[in-house]
């Protein structure tokens, strides 16, 4: 993936943790280029908007991108290959508040069906990284 040619990030984060958690972490991962950002070039600007996935079982997440692609393609002609998905790192990895969601894989297949693309982990706490190496947390 070519994340050069990207415009449009969207950070998708899980209903359950949002009850609490502002994204205020994702979003400066992604502002300082750490984590699941640390690919991005420092010295391009995106465009960026956070979705919760609507809720067990995510299945939200496909009429909410859905309607994100047609209306943006609409308005400013941003295409599908200009956009990518970034699952925040309280679906895709062990942490603080739970275990990776147990929804990971349908959530991924809604995206792909949407044909956008989809890369994995927002945040990556100094102490997730010492749980890991410790073998307390598996993903
Ligand atoms: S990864 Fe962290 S900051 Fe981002 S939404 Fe999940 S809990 Fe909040
Ligand atoms: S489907 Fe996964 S990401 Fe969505 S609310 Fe449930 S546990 Fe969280």
């Amino acid at each position: 993936m070519d994340l050069t040619q990207k415009e449009y990030i969207v950070i998708l984060q899980c209903h359950i943790v949002k009850e609490r958690c502002p994204g205020y972490l994702c979003e400066r991962a992604l502002h300082e280029r750490t984590g699941g950002f640390a690919e991005y070039p420092r010295d391009k600007s995106y465009r960026y908007l956070s979705l919760t996935c609507g809720g067990c079982c995510g299945r939200a997440t496909h009429r909410k991108l859905t309607n994100l692609v047609r209306t943006i393609g609409k308005k400013e002609g941003v295409g599908k290959d200009q956009i990518v998905v970034q699952l925040s790192s309280c679906i895709t990895n062990d942490n603080y508040h739970a275990p990776p969601c147990p929804h990971l894989a349908y959530l991924k297949t809604l995206i792909e069906r949407i044909g956008l693309d989809l890369r994995e982990g927002t945040v990556i706490s100094a102490k997730s990284e010492q749980r890991r190496r410790g073998g307390s947390y598996r993903r």
